[in-house]
């Protein structure tokens, strides 16, 4: 079976053993809990749409590997057209969604982790990319969600990992055995993981010789037994326990992300796919980081795409949809998410083959594109909210619109325009505070300047891909100056 359907894919999860807790409860069925459920179908979208014929282009590729129609998810980017169609991929989805459906990151990790291995394999002489592809082949046939995890807890960020008071702040092996290695540590802010059927894990950052232990990478099954989850909070979480579906802003839909705990997690040696070569750990870190830098471009204009569209009905429901100054603020909005956009795309147009085969974003407008993406979101969000009015945080509740009395008060004094019904004014308020300061507030605004790397990160390497001893040829020669 080379492409689930969303019905399998939910099945497949709730016969999954994972071991997770929220807010100081064992969750026995990650599904079917009303505040992971959201998240759950977020992922079973990307199955979804990979079924409908009219998306069957930029859902689905044919693998290179077998030649079978697989979810683009599972894919290996062939050419550039493949990284261009992965941002119009994440674009839609976050259209569909309105929020974050966490696939990617798996997506992003096959990729920099098939062409890392290729490279330390022809160096090394070692055979991790043989047993790579063995995983690649039955994640393609099996359709799987991987939940591809790098960011380490990292504790005094002033210290190396073999430093560290407490050396389990970064993952490591402790034990070596015959058939496989023991390992220990974490991953913070894990996306999608209780969503997901493997873990594809690298290192956090690039490893020196003396940090060996932790250049390492392996893959796992999520529900494997030494591997604890704790189920990370959002904004106005608890909402969805009341039942109700205005109040949420997004009923159906949402992300999430977990710290994720190794407590001496076996992984037999066929599943990992680096072992000390600390020398690969920075190019694995770089080409992980960059290719979901590059998906920013795509996942973050999706879901900007239905903030402004809520901007707008806002608008026209406030009756100022025809003030020029409204007119004008969504001008902006649009400015912004479409530069976002031309940056997934340019990064994605202007990428290379690597020697593994696979395609590789230009990595300079990757860093561009992630860290505009540190800004633009806020402003675009900023100005949902002035366009939106104050009610978006004053609003009274679901309960009070529903009440027999109270809610013929509210119906009265909270109508804008007379011809649209007050519910949809609220509705279309709580999607701006879903997206700007609730659940999705995660993914849209916290995550775009952390995720994928803190702003400084990509900083870095603009400073590194930046050339600027070229930029300055340039102008010497221009100003005919010679040394
Ligand atoms: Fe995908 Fe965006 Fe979520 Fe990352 S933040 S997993 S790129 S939807
Ligand atoms: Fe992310």
């Amino acid at each position: 079976m080379a492409l689930k359907t969303p019905e399998q894919y939910e099945e497949s999860l709730r016969r999954m053993r994972f071991r997770v807790y929220l807010m100081g409860e064992r969750v026995t069925s990650p599904v079917d809990h009303p505040i992971i459920r959201p998240s759950m179908n977020s992922v079973k979208m990307t199955y979804a749409l990979a079924g409908m014929p009219e998306h069957e282009d930029l859902m689905t590729a044919l693998s290179h590997l077998t030649g079978e129609k697989i979810n683009r998810f599972c894919h290996i980017h062939q050419d550039t057209d493949d990284l261009i169609k992965k941002v119009k991929m994440q674009r839609l989805l976050g259209q569909k969604t309105g929020a974050c459906f966490q696939r990617c990151v798996g997506m992003d990790a096959i990729n920099a982790v098939y062409s890392v291995t290729f490279e330390m394999d022809r160096k090394l002489g070692t055979s991790y990319h043989e047993r790579f592809l063995k995983f690649l082949r039955t994640m393609q046939e099996e359709d799987w969600t991987v939940d591809g995890a790098m960011t380490d807890p990292k504790g005094d960020r002033g210290l190396p990992p073999s430093r560290q008071a407490d050396p389990d702040l970064y993952t490591r092996v402790v034990e070596k055995r015959r058939d496989g290695i023991v390992v220990r540590g974490a991953k913070a802010h894990q996306t999608g993981a209780v969503n997901s059927h493997w873990i594809l894990v690298m290192p956090t950052m690039t490893m020196t010789a003396q940090d060996k232990d932790y250049a390492l990478a392996f893959a796992a099954p999520a529900d494997a037994d030494g591997i604890l989850y704790v189920y990370g909070r959002q904004s106005c979480d608890t909402r969805k326990l009341e039942g109700g579906e205005i109040d949420v802003g997004n009923r159906e839909f949402g992300g999430h992300e977990a710290l994720m705990v190794f407590e001496d997690l076996f992984v037999p040696w066929e599943n990992v796919f680096m072992y000390g070569e600390h020398e690969f750990s920075g190019a694995l870190v770089e080409r992980f980081a960059g290719y979901h830098r590059q998906s920013y471009g795509g996942c973050k204009v999706g879901v900007g795409d239905v903030l402004i569209g809520a901007a707008a009905l806002i608008a026209d429901y406030n009756g100022a949809g025809k003030a020029s100054h409204i007119r004008d603020k969504l001008i902006e909005m649009i400015h912004l998410n479409e530069t976002l956009y031309s940056c997934g795309i340019a990064c994605s147009a202007e990428g290379h083959r690597t020697p593994s085969g696979n395609y590789l974003i230009d990595l300079l407008l990757a860093n561009v594109c992630k860290q505009n993406v540190t800004r633009f979101p806020y402003e675009i969000a900023r100005l949902a909210e002035d366009i939106a009015g104050g009610l978006m945080v004053t609003m009274p509740s679901e309960r009070d619109l529903r009440h027999p009395e109270i809610g013929k008060v509210l119906d009265k004094y909270l109508r804008g325009v007379a011809s649209v019904p007050t519910e949809h004014r609220c509705r279309v308020m709580r999607l701006i505070e879903n997206i700007t300061l609730g659940t999705a507030a995660v993914g849209y605004r916290t995550e775009s300047l952390h995720g994928a790397g803190s702003p400084q990160a990509q900083r870095i390497m603009i400073a590194r891909q930046g050339n600027l001893e070229q930029k300055k040829k340039l102008a010497k020669e221009i100003a005919r100056i010679k040394d």
